[in-house]
């Protein structure tokens, strides 16, 4: 990539986002000579991908399904609809940095929650008792153990003896 500036060839990349619907990356660079900065923009040929379900059966990956399961989650928190943008986004880049053709439910729902649980307790766990990405019941017990002694909540408390039932 050479610098529009002064033509050399290194630069550094400061932020990488998702644009124009989903079909190219935007990134902020700054030239490692001249140290002016200007943003690329590279084409996406095509973002397919596949979601391979427990049962084992594929479905094309779409942003709303993702973004529905999310906004269920979050729902009468403090969470904002561009904050569920913005984590959305984040996971498309991190599916299209990885380059992958399939992806799990499960992984898919791990790097959600990776970045609900900076977010919001209760939409974590809400999450997480969908997707179920826990290794075991005892790995997901531990968790809503330790999201109770945090948050004294009640909604997060409710959910705990709802999940404990199951
Ligand atoms: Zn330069």
């Amino acid at each position: 990539m050479y610098c529009p500036f002064c033509n050399q060839k290194d630069s550094r990349v400061l932020e990488s986002r998702i644009a124009d619907e989903n079909s190219s990356i935007r990134r902020r660079r700054e030239c490692e000579s001249c140290r002016k900065r200007f943003t690329t923009y590279e084409r996406i040929e095509s973002f397919q991908l596949l979601v391979v379900k427990s049962s084992g059966a594929r479905e094309p990956y779409t942003r709303e399904k993702l973004r529905a399961g999310i906004s269920t989650a979050c729902r009468k928190t403090t969470v904002t609809a561009q904050q569920i943008d913005e984590l959305i986004e984040s996971v498309e880049l991190e599916l299209q940095v990885l380059g992958k053709r399939e992806i799990a439910s499960s992984q898919l729902g791990k790097l959600v929650l990776g970045r609900l649980s900076a977010l919001h307790d209760v939409a974590y766990v809400r999450f997480a008792s969908v997707y179920r990405q826990f290794q075991s019941i005892d790995d997901f017990v531990q968790e809503l153990q330790r999201l109770a002694g945090e948050d004294a909540n009640e909604e997060s408390s409710a959910l705990s003896d709802k999940l404990r039932i199951i």
